[in-house]
This record gives C-alpha cells, sequence and structure tokens, in this order.
C-alpha cells in the first residue's frame, strides 16, 4: 500500500505531531527554476539520468501543496553555481520569507570577494538558514576565501544546508574528505549535510558522529528512487537510531521525480519506530531552527 500527498496530514496526525518541518525544499526566482527544470528534463551532465518532475506548478501553486500536505516550516534554499548571483539570489529569497509565513529566510552564498562581508550581514539581519552546493557549484569548501564566512556561521550557530555528496554526479571536491577537513577547522559548525550524504553515507555518517553540531537530512534518501541508485547500508542502520536527534526531515520538494509522500513512507518503513519519526519530522527541526 502507498502513502498519497492526501494521505499525509493522517499520518502526522497519527503520530501526535503538529504538522512536518522540512529542511529541504527548494524555491527559486522564476528563470532560475526554468533553467533547473529543462536540466532535469534533459537529464543533463549533473542529473546523470532520467529525472521526470513530478511538481511544476508555480510558487503560490506549490506554497499551497506544501500548506496542504501540513508542512509547518520549510526554507526556500536558493543555491549560488557561480560567482556572482548570491546577491540576487539572497535578495528574492528575503522577498519569498517576508510573504510565506512559513518559509525560513534562507541565503546561498559562493567562495568569492566580499562573500565574509555579506554572510556576516545576513547573519546580523537575522538569516535562519544558508546553503552551499558543491556538487553544483564545484568550489572546495576549505577555499580561504570561505574562512571569515564559516567563522561567523560557527560563532553565531546559524545551520548551513551543505550538499557536500558526490550525488547525482561527484567532481573533484565532493565527498567527506573536505567536508571533515571543514569540521575540524570549525567545529562549532552547525552544519546540516544533505541527503545523509549520498552516495558516501559511511562517511558522512562519521562526521556526524565526530562533531555534535552535524546533522544530516534525509533528502530523497531510503526513497525507491535513490535506493535503486544508492542503496542505504544495511550496517549503518544502528547509526541512524545513536543520531536521533540529528536526523532532520528533508524532501527536494518540488525537484522530485515522485509524490512527497513517499519521502515520509521511506522514512517509516525502515522501522525505527514513531519516537524516530517525530523527533525527524518535527522535533529536531523545531529545536534547531524555531
Ligand atoms: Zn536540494
Amino acid at each position: 500500500m502507498s502513502l498519497t500527498d492526501e494521505d499525509v496530514p493522517a499520518w502526522w496526525r497519527r503520530l501526535g505531531l503538529p504538522g512536518l518541518f522540512d529542511v529541504h525544499v527548494h524555491f527559486l526566482p522564476p528563470p532560475v527554476m526554468a533553467k533547473v527544470r529543462r536540466q532535469f528534463d534533459s537529464a543533463g551532465p549533473l542529473i546523470g539520468r532520467a529525472w521526470p518532475l513530478e511538481y511544476r506548478g508555480d510558487d503560490a501553486e506549490r506554497v499551497a501543496h506544501l500548506r496542504a500536505l501540513g508542512v509547518r516550516r520549510f526554507p526556500s534554499l536558493p543555491y549560488a553555481h557561480r560567482p556572482g548571483i548570491a546577491g540576487y539570489l539572497n535578495e528574492w529569497a528575503a522577498g519569498l520569507a517576508a510573504e510565506v509565513p512559513e518559509c525560513l529566510s534562507s541565503a546561498p552564498f559562493f567562495p568569492e570577494d566580499g562573500v565574509g562581508k555579506y554572510v556576516g550581514a545576513l547573519v546580523d539581519a537575522g538569516t535562519e538558514i544558508f546553503k552551499v552546493h558543491v556538487q553544483v557549484g564545484d568550489f572546495d569548501l576549505n577555499d580561504p576565501l570561505l574562512d571569515d564566512a564559516w567563522g561567523r556561521l560557527a560563532e553565531a550557530g546559524t545551520p548551513v544546508v551543505v550538499h557536500a555528496s558526490g550525488g547525482p554526479v561527484g567532481n573533484d571536491h565532493t565527498g567527506p574528505g573536505p567536508m571533515r577537513k571543514l569540521m575540524e577547522r570549525h567545529p562549532r559548525l552547525t552544519a546540516v549535510i544533505a541527503h545523509m550524504g549520498a552516495p558516501e553515507y559511511t562517511g558522512f555518517v562519521e562526521i556526524a558522529a565526530d562533531f555534535e553540531r552535524v546533522h544530516l537530512d534525509t533528502t530523497m534518501a531510503f526513497t525507491d528512487f535513490f535506493e535503486e541508485m544508492a542503496p542505504f547500508p544495511a550496517a549503518l542502520h544502528p547509526r541512524l537510531r545513536d543520531l536521533q536527534d540529528r536526523v532532520l526531515l528533508g524532501t527536494d520538494f518540488p525537484n522530485i521525480p515522485y509524490p512527497y509522500a513517499h519521502q515520509l513512507e521511506a522514512l517509516e518503513r525502515l522501522d525505527l519506530g514513531d519516537d524516530w519519526l517525530r523527533a525527524v519530522c518535527w522535533e529536531n527541526g523545531h529545536r534547531l531552527l524555531g
């Protein structure tokens, strides 16, 4: 039996939750979203396989769908793939967060001149969550240009979602090595590793075990789609329980090739119990981001 999006509110109500807290949702300025969709539609070089997008509505339709699902909090997580665009994306994301009360103020950054300064200003302005995308941006997490930005984020405790793993297609800078080096340099950094670190799950789960402020988001992990491509190792299942307080629901809505409900079903079939689901789908996000 498979869960549909219509079943989702009953799903979290059964757990006694007030809704869902999803730390990995994307909204992008419409021209950028159109470009991203073309990448997925043509299975471009960073995608590597057919990826039939399930949700194609405009921003208002997608916000309405998240509300219907009962997603009470979500970020917009735009990401910068080259220098010079973070400012534009940040301004747009601030506008969306001001308009949509459920939306966390989100900001990307990129190794470029002035990044320490603009990240500092965004932290001061109360930005709730940051994002860097190594798989798309193809840069070194330990680039000296980023030193001040990491320092400010570590000091402020503001979470940063880091897509540092080599899924779906890796580059010279992806993988657990650079992420571990970053954490050794900034051990107080509140990092959220996207996609449970897929496909290098083991290396990233070990980083979370070693650094108490490192979290993992579930984005696409455990779904049929990811299990076909990069199965989560059974040997790591006990670690999911150990890290119960630091696994966060993430989905990648709307850029997913299956219904939203399938991510929840994929978490439930791990069979880690209702307390685990409550922690992951609401309590951990709420504690971290309010
Ligand atoms: Zn994503």
